[in-house]
């Protein structure tokens, strides 16, 4: 199997091409085509193996292949009254008019892992014209912040900032369509359990969810159970 031989956006494959790789690594080879018919995974790998454009790059195909509705006004609630009503001016901060509303999520369990996925949306998502934010912890928040007011389609994201963000309506996840969910066991291990359910919940008109996980513990089964649909297990 090539990467020519999948079907995804020509785009996508010449970004693939100037890394050099020809060949899918059998995680991507067995990923790819399960996510790009658009089911739920539970994947059973460890870094190393190329998972992370095992799912990066359905996700940039799948975001291409079906783009986002322009924003009409027809949902003025997105608008938070304090901004529309002015009363909140002497806040200096100043809040955006609208949360960011991405698209995708991908959420992982460590600062590392978060900006080393942003880099994969930039290597292989450069030429899609999707709008990509890593948001972390244990970093300032106001630059972060920044980066949300160009409403990223795609936001990779360790789990307690996000939920800061959330918390402060910088972020909207309900347009969430495609959540990802890399590490988990990582994830479980440090205790991010109910910030991913908080966090799944908030994307529950989502069609697609991704499970990545080095190992499954029975928390981490029990999770998948609760979160995916009928999901493809991959192993490697
Ligand atoms: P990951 O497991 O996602 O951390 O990826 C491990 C390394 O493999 C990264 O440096 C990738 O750039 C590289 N890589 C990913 N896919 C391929 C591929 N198909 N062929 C060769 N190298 C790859």
């Amino acid at each position: 199997l090539t990467f020519s031989q999948l079907e995804l956006e020509s785009t996508i494959l010449d970004a693939v091409k100037r890394q050099g790789y020809t060949t899918p690594t059998p995680i991507q080879a067995q990923s790819i085509p399960v996510l790009m018919h658009g089911s739920d995974m539970l994947g059973t790998a460890q870094t190393g193996t190329g998972k992370t454009a095992a799912f990066v790059l359905p996700l940039l195909d799948r975001l291409i292949k079906n783009p986002r509705q322009p924003e009409t006004s027809a949902n003025p609630a997105r608008e938070p009254a304090h901004n529309r009503n002015g009363r909140n001016s002497r806040d200096s901060r100043r809040r955006p008019v609208k949360p960011a509303r991405p698209e995708a999520l991908i959420l992982a369990p460590t600062r590392e892992l978060a900006i080393q996925i942003g880099d994969s949306l930039q290597k292989y998502g450069s030429g899609s014209g999707l709008k990509h934010t890593v948001i972390y912890g244990g970093a300032p928040k106001p630059s972060q912040a920044a980066k949300l007011r160009n409403n990223p389609d795609i936001l990779a994201a360790t789990p307690g900032r996000l939920m800061d963000f959330v918390g402060e309506g910088l972020i909207d996840l309900t347009g969430i369509r495609v959540l990802i969910l890399d590490e988990a066991d990582r994830m479980l291990d440090m205790g991010f359990i109910p910030e991913m359910r908080k966090i799944a919940a908030m994307a529950e008109d989502r069609d697609q969810t991704v499970l990545f996980s080095a190992t499954m513990p029975r928390e981490i089964e029990s999770l998948a159970q609760e979160l995916l649909t009928n999901p493809e297990r991959v192993a490697i």
